[in-house]
């Protein structure tokens, strides 16, 4: 089964659609709705219960989520030092992707990664020169991706537009 480890839900974009962003433009009025804006900003979990979680079952894929996942590098390392899913997979704006170590990346069964369209489109909703930033860390990630790691789909890019890994060749 597939599980979503929210680690956070804070960002390091503030992308004009996000619905982080929406939120703020609403103005209080939730028709009787009572939003608990204390709520935490970063998740915690008990790592030894969650290795125990996922060893029942076989099938278990846990995907690192957020808000922006690899502000919690820390956490997804105690994680995946720990835990023994079948596989890893982690949805990231891919900001942060040049600040994780090789080798956590490279047991990364998916890396998704989320972009707008071309460089235009993905600057204009994320933010000035962010679409460069990814793809350099794209390519840096690809670089250290090893031999062996190579046979299989490490990187799948998302939002609207799907691009083959010959994008970065
Ligand atoms: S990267 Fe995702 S979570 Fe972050 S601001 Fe953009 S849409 Fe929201």
């Amino acid at each position: 089964m597939f599980f979503h480890l929210i680690l956070t839900n804070e960002c390091s974009l503030k992308c004009k659609y996000c619905f982080g962003e929406v939120v703020e433009d609403f103005e209080e009025n939730f028709e009787g709705l009572d939003i608990d804006y204390q709520l935490p900003k970063t998740t915690s979990y008990d790592y030894k219960l969650l290795k125990k979680f996922c060893d029942k079952d076989k099938e278990c894929v846990l995907t690192f989520y957020g808000g922006e996942p690899l502000l919690c590098i820390d956490s997804i390392k105690k994680i995946m030092d720990l835990v023994i899913p079948k596989f890893f997979m982690v949805q990231t704006n891919g900001v942060f992707l040049d600040r994780l170590d090789s080798a956590y990346v490279n047991r990364f069964h998916t890396i998704l990664v989320s972009i707008d369209g071309n460089e235009f489109l993905t600057n204009h909703y994320r933010g000035k020169n962010i679409y460069r930033k990814i793809i350099d860390n794209l390519k840096l990630i690809k670089r250290n991706i090893t031999e062996k790691e190579r046979e299989k789909p490490t990187i799948i890019y998302t939002n609207n537009l799907f691009l083959s890994r010959e994008f970065i060749k």
